[in-house]
């Protein structure tokens, strides 16, 4: 109990630290963006436009790299409504075709009766988004990436051997890759802020820490099971909204206003 106390305490200097220090670099980055925009416009020369190119790539790498900083350290609230998880799923599938390299197949199965759940939208799309990343980061010769949601039904059981969950019905969604798996010895710490295995410039170390706190916002539970040289499978589970039917999928959730 002290543990983890001292861990939320942590966690929270280093996000209102990474949160001051993202902040001033956005306006670092704000302002350069805004003029390779109107250099562009004006520049005639092509080698010109080929180096603002570079220096706009990075300079969005860069952005985006402090957008996942500052949403680290706003934490997670958030606006609830009723999610259709296959609406979300088929959101990503479009968007990983589109920029994943093709030698990465994608494959979606969903159950025919899947409940939905509570949650903000803009983050369960994050959790999915970040976990295919890091999939993607994990197969760069090309593999199988395989995203599934099913119904789950905790019961007392299996409640009482895991901490975080409780009985109940959840929507169980899983991404599996065939990529270099992760090791025995790095599991524990792949959920922690800003670690991370990849090339400097390339991860933040803050993917999984979100996907984590996002979903234990929504009540949830995150596992994680990998076989080095096989994949890795992350199950990101949310309690389902019980009683409730299709149609009223994606619509402002009454019960559970923001921030709850
Ligand atoms: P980042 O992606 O910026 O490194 P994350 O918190 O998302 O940060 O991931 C932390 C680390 O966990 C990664 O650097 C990588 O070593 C490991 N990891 C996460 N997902 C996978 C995966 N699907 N396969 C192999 N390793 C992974």
């Amino acid at each position: 109990m002290e543990q983890q106390f001292l861990r939320a305490q942590r966690m929270e200097s280093i996000g209102t630290l990474a949160g001051g220090i993202a902040h001033d670099l956005n306006n670092v980055l704000a302002p350069i963006l805004m003029s390779i925009d109107l250099l562009r416009l004006t520049s005639r020369d092509e080698r010109a436009k080929e180096v603002l190119s570079t220096i706009e790539t990075s300079a969005r790498r860069g952005a985006d790299m402090v957008q996942q900083i500052l949403s680290f350290a706003r934490g997670v609230e958030g606006r609830r409504m009723l999610i259709n998880i296959r609406t979300i799923i088929e959101d990503v599938q479009h968007l990983v075709q589109d920029t994943f390299p093709k030698d990465i197949r994608f494959q979606a199965e969903f159950d025919a009766d899947l409940p939905l759940f509570s949650g903000d939208h803009t983050q369960v799309h994050q959790v999915l988004l970040n976990l295919c990343v890091n999939a993607r980061d994990a197969m760069p010769k090309g593999g199988t990436l395989r995203v599934s949601a099913a119904s789950l039904e905790v019961d007392s059981n299996y409640a009482s051997m895991t901490q975080d969950s409780k009985p109940g019905r959840y929507v169980m969604i899983k991404v599996t890759d065939t990529g270099v798996g992760i090791p025995q010895n790095l599991l524990e710490r792949i959920f922690d802020p800003f670690f991370t295995t990849k090339d400097l410039g390339k991860g933040t170390g803050l993917g999984l820490s979100t996907v984590l706190a996002i979903v234990k916002s929504h009540g949830g539970f995150l596992n994680v099971y990998s076989e080095p040289g096989n994949g890795t499978t992350f199950t990101a589970c949310f309690p389902a909204a019980e009683g409730l039917n299709e149609g009223l999928a994606e619509t402002p959730d009454e019960k559970h206003p923001r921030g709850n």
